[in-house]
């Protein structure tokens, strides 16, 4: 018997051979029926246990992010807040520290996340931040994730009080005088972690709780993790088995696929005709797992943000004196891992952000693909962020997937205008033109890096304008549906995971959402505040605002 019945919907199903119907039949968590008229679904699938009536209400695919920080994020949300606006100069930064220390013992961390240093015109410094915080321990983590600042308590644990180090892949940044100012930049970052890594996982799993929570009511039934166990991203060697402790409890809200850092991977000692060198205990890889937690691809760092102006470009940032950035490790050892992981059957996600580590990617999948051919592995590229016209054609010729994010632009656009100067502009996060080469393009936030809610990603990848107002590279605009498509169908292919979600077809995974309107009859400035109606995962219902009966 069908166990729920959604009627009178308005279903934008992203299921190419049938994208509009009006009523869902759902069976055993699974859609059941399609049909495109109210009253299409067959008498018994209308008796069903429940029958809905969505009253023309839009029904979509649950979202799913492709690239996110699920921990981090619900990390996050007990951290002081230092985003723009609510914190828009260095002294409400300071303000905001000194709050939040009156609170914390003496000795004790505050940790705040979000500052953006092209909004308060320049990175806070240590001194200033122990006369906010006498006596604590400070940690600033910046936007992009890619730096922080600490004072000077936490430098002197680190025996940086007075003197930089040397940091292969990062650096310690100081002041003209050579007394370090509190800066530390990429794999420089991984000393202040020691301090305080690795997290309790029981601290974790409430961080996912917290994070799946929202994600829920803003309508994401699915996550990509990128990134856990290893490097600057990581909050414990045992990661994953602080979402294992989640959904033990009944606290995994939301379908989660979990990267793994590059780190983790380690030789095997396997038998040289498998080919399996390199990769996890037992040979884990890519696809272990089921729909609910599943390991995905092996996420690798080629440099850095360029917010921050640390990603690797072929050509100098805008600006006197500014460099062209840096990879995180030498080209060759990054292409080296890059095909050992290839060849030991994962899926490789490639963090490039500059031109140049771009290639450097590119260039690691095309040799790895004809050294070692092997059906359909869908390598990534994380951000894809100043490509070249030749990286899009040689990208799309690879059958590589670029993960760009639409809500950059809202809200880096501005530092990424000035980072790359204006010859390089119709470079950035491009997304037609990946359309127009004939990739799948997913829908994704970085959270916490930016604002992660989907309704807001997706009128950013339609209107592609900066916090100040400047269009960025509106060449590069899409069409509400076709964000709508890589919100859901396209993240589910980079996942590959398009067999079991991201449309509604009869046999996929129920997991819905319901919205107040359809985002693609709406005008551009309104899509950001749709109300989510209920978010349905596995068929039930997860989340419920009381706008329609009997739902939950
Ligand atoms: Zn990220």
């Amino acid at each position: 018997m069908t166990d729920l019945a959604l009627v009178n919907a308005n279903v934008l199903t992203m299921d190419p051979g049938r994208p509009r119907a009006r009523a869902v039949a759902i069976t055993g968590g699974r859609i059941e029926a399609v049909a495109a008229r109210p009253d299409g679904l067959r008498a018994s699938q209308l008796s069903a246990s429940r029958v809905v009536d969505l009253r023309g209400a839009t029904l979509l695919p649950g979202f799913h992010d492709a690239h996110n920080h699920m921990t981090g994020f619900g990390m996050s949300l007990t951290e002081v807040d230092l985003r723009a606006p609510g914190v828009s100069s260095l002294d409400e930064l300071y303000a905001a520290i000194a709050r939040r220390a009156e609170t914390t013992v003496p000795g004790a961390w505050v940790v705040g996340a979000g500052y953006d240093q092209n909004k308060l015109g320049a990175h806070p410094h240590r001194d200033a931040l122990d006369r906010a915080a006498p006596g604590r321990r400070v940690w600033l983590r910046h936007t992009s994730g890619h730096m922080c600042v600490v004072n000077s308590l936490v430098l002197a644990d680190l025996g940086l009080d007075a003197v930089a180090a040397d940091v292969a892949g990062g650096r310690v940044a100081a002041d003209p005088d050579g007394r370090p100012s509190g800066l530390l930049e990429e794999q420089a970052q991984a000393l202040a972690g020691s301090l305080v890594y690795p997290y309790p996982l029981a601290q974790l799993t409430d961080a996912i709780d917290r994070a799946g929570t929202q994600y829920l009511a803003e309508g994401i039934t699915s996550c990509t993790e990128a990134g856990i166990g290893g490097g600057w991203v990581s909050h414990s060697p045992v990661e994953l088995a602080a979402f294992t402790a989640a959904r033990d409890q009944g606290r995994l809200r939301v379908r989660v696929e979990l990267m793994v850092a590059s780190p983790v991977l380690h030789q095997l000692g396997a038998h040289p005709d498998d080919g399996l060198e390199l990769g996890l205990d037992l040979g884990i890889r890519s696809g272990f797992g089921d729909d609910w937690l599943r390991v995905g691809a092996m996420k690798l760092f080629a440099d850095g943000s360029l917010v921050g102006r640390t990603a690797a470009l072929h050509d100098d940032y805008a600006g006197p004196g500014a460099g062209r950035g840096y990879l995180q490790a030498d080209a060759a050892q990054l292409q080296a891992t890059i095909i050992v992981a290839h060849r030991s059957g994962w899926q490789v996600a490639t963090h490039a952000i500059g031109d140049r580590a771009i290639d450097v990617a590119l260039e690691a999948y095309a040799r790895a693909l004809a050294q070692f051919p092997r059906p359909d592995p869908r390598h990534r590229i994380e951000h894809f962020a100043v490509a070249q016209p030749r990286q899009v054609a040689l990208a799309a010729k690879l059958g590589v997937i670029a993960v760009p994010q639409g809500r950059f632009a809202a809200e880096l656009g501005d530092g990424m205008l000035a980072a790359v100067g204006p010859e390089r502009h119709d470079w950035l996060y491009r997304q037609r033109s990946l359309l127009d080469a004939g990739m799948v393009l997913p829908g994704s936030s970085d959270r916490p890096v930016v604002t992660g809610a989907p309704l807001p990603g997706i009128a950013d990848m339609a209107v592609r304008r900066t916090a100040s107002g400047v269009p960025f590279n509106p060449g590069e605009a899409i069409t509400v549906p076709q964000a709508l498509y890589a919100y859901t169908a396209g993240s589910a292919y980079a996942s590959h995971q398009e067999h079991v979600k991201g449309s509604i077809t009869p046999g996929k995974l129920a997991d819905l959402v319901v919205l107040s309107e359809d985002p693609a009859a709406v005008s551009l400035d309104r899509i950001a505040g749709l109300q989510v109606l209920a978010t349905l995962v596995d068929g039930q219902c997860r989340y419920d605002s009381g706008a329609i009966d009997g739902l939950s």
